[in-house]
């Protein structure tokens, strides 16, 4: 039987309505948006399943993440020794990637996956690198480590993209790196797991795949050709690190003699279906190449505020037409709409005027950067959603309108108070295909998935591994 999900707000599909509830289908997708009256009338029955006191709101997409990253959050902020600041983290992302056991693997992704549904996302695009054991040979099945992820995801009850990356030398004229070795591939063995991948996962609701090489740094142009051509085949989502830092620019440049977009661009690699993740350090002409080719940028301002990398011209973005989803990539902080927020925010300081993304093509504020948020995200990993209009998946939280961030919100102002000041305290019940996997605050599997990862982070902690 259907169900009607009663909220006292409810944001679907782009509209927000007081007294309706989202109808939500045995297959777990939207039917519409119905009243109790309607459904306990002479209409077609559905359960009533009453949130009172609460705003239903779209799932939030995370569609760029690490999450083996969590292992170190908290460690990687000092200076290091001789300088390079940066040393200090990707030192700490190598000894995490050194140091998880498969089981290990699992049971962080749990933690970290339990901690996005918390905050109300409710898919992630998992960047996945991690493929060899720990002394760079494959596991006898070579997407061991994929499916730990996956089974993580589908154990929390999260929707998941598995985008698998090709990882294949630490940069242009530099020798093999041994903290990369559980990410080395060759572009045949590569693309012969990916196959691997898409068959062993056709059969998972709430699973699908996605190709990723890595960077144009990890992997040469030749193979990004390959692995772009074989997604662009399979239709698959194409995902790929771009323009983080200036240096990233300036090797590409050594190597082809044009920047990392620029190279994509001419080689055909932009279409609807690639993501361009940090697109920062980017010419107004290489934004015009990526409006042009209709791709999306998923842009990861908490972790790249982190890492020191530079400030998204989100502004400029916004102009062109092209959507920008966001991400928790390091996990340095999981919290969504911090990363939306952020997208504005940092042009404020860079400015110092306000509103720079507000009415840029006719669109408000809120609107833009809550689409960006959810809409963009579900776009970006190849699945209709984000938005709960009628045939998408009800993946949806709802937040507690007796939380003090939001308290006296009104119709006119749920989006708004949820983008600028809705922070995780306040979200209550996460939904995925229609069904809850957070209610009132509680996961069912939490205090197991919490004393997993407990014991795995003290021996990362005391420098033991495997
Ligand atoms: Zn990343």
């Amino acid at each position: 039987m259907p169900k009607l999900y009663l909220p006292d707000l409810l944001c679907a599909g782009g509209i927000t309505n007081a007294g309706s509830g989202l109808l939500v289908d045995d297959e777990g997708k939207v039917l519409g948006v119905a009243t109790a009256e309607s459904v306990s009338g002479s209409g077609p029955p559905a359960e009533i399943v009453r949130l009172a006191g609460k705003a239903l709101l779209p799932g939030l997409a995370n569609a760029h993440s690490h999450t083996f990253q969590r292992l170190f959050r908290g460690r990687a902020e000092g200076r290091a020794q001789g300088g390079d600041t940066f040393w200090t983290w990707r030192e700490q992302m190598y000894r995490a990637a050194g140091f998880v056991s498969p089981d290990d693997l699992y049971n962080v992704a749990r933690a970290t996956f339990l901690e996005m549904l918390a905050s109300g996302i409710t898919v992630v695009g998992e960047f996945h690198y991690l493929h060899n054991d720990p002394s760079g040979r494959p596991y006898a099945d070579p997407n061991t480590l994929a499916h730990q992820v996956i089974r993580a995801a589908e154990s929390v009850g999260m929707r998941i993209c598995l985008l698998r990356a090709a990882y294949q030398r630490a940069g242009f004229q530099r020798e093999p790196h041994p903290g990369q070795r559980r990410f080395y591939e060759s572009t045949e063995d590569y693309l012969r797991n990916l196959e691997a991948l898409l068959s062993a996962t056709g059969g998972h609701a709430r699973v699908t795949v996605g190709a990723a090489p890595h960077s144009i740094r990890a992997v040469p142009l030749t193979g990004f050709k390959q692995i772009a051509a074989f997604a662009q085949q399979r239709e698959l989502p194409l995902h790929m690190h771009i323009s983080e830092q200036p240096a990233e620019n300036d090797a590409c440049v050594a190597e082809y003699g044009r920047t990392p977009v620029a190279l994509v661009a001419e080689n055909g690699i932009l279409t609807p279906r690639t993501t361009l993740v940090h697109a920062i350090h980017l010419t107004w002409t290489e934004f015009e190449q990526v409006a042009a080719a209709g791709s999306t940028i998923c842009s990861c301002p908490t972790t790249e505020r982190n890492l020191g990398d530079g400030i998204f011209p989100a502004d400029v973005a916004a102009r062109l037409g092209i959507p920008v989803a966001q991400g928790t990539d390091s996990q340095a902080q999981i919290d969504m709409l911090e990363d939306a927020r952020q997208n504005e925010y940092h042009l404020r300081l860079q400015k110092r005027e306000r509103g720079i993304l507000d009415q840029l093509n006719s669109e408000d504020i809120a609107a833009r950067l809550f689409d960006s948020a959810t809409l963009a995200g579900y776009r970006a990993l190849g699945i209709e959603g984000g938005s709960l209009a009628v045939g998408e998946p009800a993946d949806f939280f709802t937040a507690d309108l007796d939380d003090l961030a939001i308290l006296g919100v009104d119709r006119a102002s749920l989006v708004a108070q949820a983008v600028f000041a809705l922070g995780r305290s306040a979200i209550r019940d996460v939904a995925v295909a229609g069904r809850l996997v957070i209610e009132n605050g509680v996961h069912v599997q939490g205090s197991e998935i919490r004393s997993r990862y407990r014991a795995v982070q003290k021996r990362f902690a005391h420098g033991e591994g495997q």
